[in-house]
């Protein structure tokens, strides 16, 4: 199973993300605020982070910098997942680190979109090729929280 961590300081909008994550048949973790994260993704070592970007402790401009810095996490596909939908937002987060996109209100089709590309660029079996045994899988790895809407 691939798991997918969503980092959402909005309680709602984690249950949304949870909801859609599972019916694409994902594992999924959750983590209320940035420092929750980075301990998750070292302790469950998920597949793909889905990371909000207005979030408590850490946003996740600080989050994204820690991975990338750290060599153990450097690889792992961080899409943002934010309301920050200006003119430049886009290009600012995609020069920070992040390798992925979302704007809120989230667009479920544009969600499995990202994620079939980001895995399939990791190695992983598109959600649609699950059923399939990957032969480019990756080897496996060892193997679960409320704010505003930013
Ligand atoms: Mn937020």
């Amino acid at each position: 199973m691939i798991k997918v961590l969503i980092a959402e300081d909005n309680a709602v909008n984690r249950e949304l993300l949870r909801e859609l994550l599972e019916a694409r048949g994902y594992t999924v973790l959750e983590a209320c605020d940035g420092q929750e994260a980075l301990h998750m993704i070292e302790q469950a070592l998920p597949e793909l982070l889905l990371l909000d970007i207005g979030m408590p402790v850490l946003d996740g401009f600080a989050v994204v910098r820690r991975i990338r810095e750290n060599p153990r996490l450097a690889l792992l596909p961080v899409v943002a997942v934010t309301a920050y939908a200006m003119r430049g937002d886009r290009e600012k987060i995609l020069n920070s680190g992040f390798d992925g996109y979302l704007s809120k209100p989230l667009n479920p089709s544009a969600l499995t979109e990202e994620l079939d590309r980001l895995l399939a660029k990791s190695g992983q079996p598109k959600h649609s090729d699950q059923a399939r045994v990957g032969q480019h899988g990756r080897k496996g790895r060892a193997s679960g929280a409320s704010g505003s809407d930013t």
